[in-house]
């Protein structure tokens, strides 16, 4: 295999898919209750206290709602069936 093949397999991944890997901003109906703007979304993001799922405006970052996300983020443990 020449190393221009490999490197057409690695691109092949499906972890280079930039839809699997940038954050998911999901679209939240309603309006922002600081500045009325129909623009909230709803992502993880990762704070001090570990990942959170928040829904904020995007127009002034004003934080609708704030839920604990997985522990470890992007990395879901699988549970294991034994
Ligand atoms: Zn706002």
């Amino acid at each position: 295999m020449t190393a221009k093949m490999h490197e057409a397999n690695l691109m092949a991944g499906p972890w280079t898919d930039p839809d699997e890997c940038a954050p998911i901003k999901e679209a939240v109906s309603g309006s922002c209750s600081q500045c009325g703007a129909a623009a909230l979304a709803r992502y993880p993001v990762l704070s001090a206290d570990g990942w959170f799922e928040v829904v904020k405006c995007q127009t002034c970052l004003h934080s609708e709602s704030r839920a604990p996300w997985n522990r470890l983020g992007w990395i879901v443990v699988p549970e294991v069936d034994v």
